[in-house]
C-alpha cells in the first residue's frame, strides 16, 4: 500500500470508527455491534477490498441464496458470499476516494443490516461468543478472533510443531534397506519350509515401513514412496532366490550352484517345458505384493489422519462446529 492509499484508509476507517493497521492494509473493530475487518490486500486493487464480517445464529451459517439478495439495489457491493465465519462482502470497483469511502460504507452499512434483520449475532470463529476479538492471521486468513480461542489455537500449533520432527531421509533410506532384508529373509526361509506370502508379504510391508520411520524420525509420502520402491524390488529379489532353490532341487549336481541356478532361470524363459515353473513363480509373485501391499495400508491411513489434523488447525473454528 502506498502513502496515498493508506491516507485514503484512514480516512475510511476513522469514518466507519474502525482501526487502520498501514503495515498490513487492513482496518478493522466494530461496526453496528459486529467485529468486521476491511482488507485492503485482497486481490488485485486495495479499492476492491474484502470486507469480513463475523457472525454466526445458533450454529447456522447464511446461505448463499440469502447472500445474493444483500446486492439488490446497493451500487457499491460487488459480490457477497457466506463462509465458515461469517460473510464476505467485495467492493465494487470505482474511481475517486469520495465514491470509494462511500462504496466502502454501503457494504458495512447493508451487510450489518442484513445480519441483524435475519437474526444473526456477532460472533467469534472459535468460540461462537459476542465477544471482543482482535485481527490474527490463522490458517493464512486475517479473522477476529478473541484472546482465548487465540491462546488455545497458538498451544494447538505448538504440540504439533513438537510432534513434527525433521525427517532424515538418509538414515531413512538405511532403515528402509535394512527392514527390507528382515522382509527378504523371512519371504526366504518361510519359503523353505512351503509356506507362502501371507505372513512373508505383511513382514516385508512392516519391516521396511517401521524402519523407515524409525531411522528417519517420521513417515511421509516421499519416504513411503521409497520404502515402496525398495520392498517392491526386495520382494523381487528374495522371492527370485526362492525360485531359484526350487529350479536346483532336481538337479542334485554336487558343483551346480544357487548362483548357477539363478542365472540359468532367464534364459528358460520361454522353455514350453517351464511354461508351468514360470506360471506359478508369476501367480506367487502377484500374491506376495498383494500382500505387501495389504501390510502398508494402515501406514497410508495413519499418513491421511495425521493430513488431516494438521488442516483442522490452520482453520480455528471449523474443528469445533463439525
Ligand atoms: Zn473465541
Amino acid at each position: 500500500m502506498n502513502k496515498n492509499v493508506q491516507a485514503i484508509y484512514e480516512e475510511l476507517s476513522l469514518t466507519a470508527g474502525l482501526t487502520f493497521i498501514p503495515k498490513q492494509g487492513i482496518a478493522y473493530g466494530k461496526f453496528d455491534s459486529f467485529n468486521v475487518i476491511i482488507n485492503g490486500n485482497n486481490g488485485t486493487s486495495p479499492f476492491t477490498p474484502l470486507i469480513s464480517f463475523f457472525a454466526s445464529k445458533e450454529g447456522e451459517g447464511v446461505t448463499a441464496e440469502e447472500c445474493r439478495n444483500i446486492r439488490n439495489g446497493v451500487d457499491g457491493i460487488g459480490d457477497c458470499k457466506p463462509n465458515a465465519e461469517g460473510i464476505e462482502i467485495t467492493v465494487c470497483m470505482c474511481s475517486g476516494k469520495d465514491k470509494f469511502i462511500g462504496y466502502c460504507m454501503d457494504s458495512l452499512k447493508t451487510g450489518a443490516a442484513f445480519l441483524k434483520a435475519n437474526g444473526y449475532k456477532n460472533a467469534c470463529p472459535g468460540c461462537n461468543n459476542d465477544i471482543d476479538a482482535f485481527p490474527r492471521k490463522i490458517g493464512g486468513a486475517y479473522m477476529m478472533v478473541c484472546d482465548e480461542c487465540y491462546k488455545s489455537a497458538v498451544e494447538r500449533s505448538k504440540q504439533l510443531k513438537l510432534v513434527d520432527k525433521k525427517e532424515r531421509s538418509f538414515l531413512g533410506v538405511l532403515g528402509a534397506l535394512i527392514g527390507s532384508v528382515i522382509g527378504a529373509a523371512c519371504i526366504i526361509l518361510l519359503g523353505h519350509f512351503g509356506y507362502v506370502t501371507a505372513i512373508s508379504g505383511l513382514v516385508m510391508a512392516f519391516a521396511t515401513l517401521l524402519c523407515y520411520r524409525l531411522f528417519s524420525g517420521k513417515l511421509t509420502i516421499r519416504g513411503g514412496i521409497i520404502s515402496l520402491i525398495i520392498m517392491i524390488i526386495m520382494t523381487f529379489a528374495a522371492h527370485y532366490v526362492n525360485y531359484a532353490f526350487l529350479y536346483m532341487a532336481p538337479k542334485s549336481l554336487a558343483e551346480y550352484t544357487v548362483w548357477d541356478a539363478a542365472m540359468e532361470m532367464p534364459t528358460r524363459y520361454f522353455d514350453p517345458g517351464f511354461r508351468e515353473f514360470r506360471r506359478r513363480f508369476f501367480g506367487y509373485l502377484w500374491l506376495l505384493y498383494l500382500y505387501v501391499f495389504v501390510g502398508c495400508v494402515p501406514f497410508i491411513v495413519s499418513l491421511f489422519r495425521k493430513k488431516r489434523a494438521e488442516n483442522q488447525i490452520a482453520t480455528l473454528g471449523k474443528a469445533e462446529e463439525e
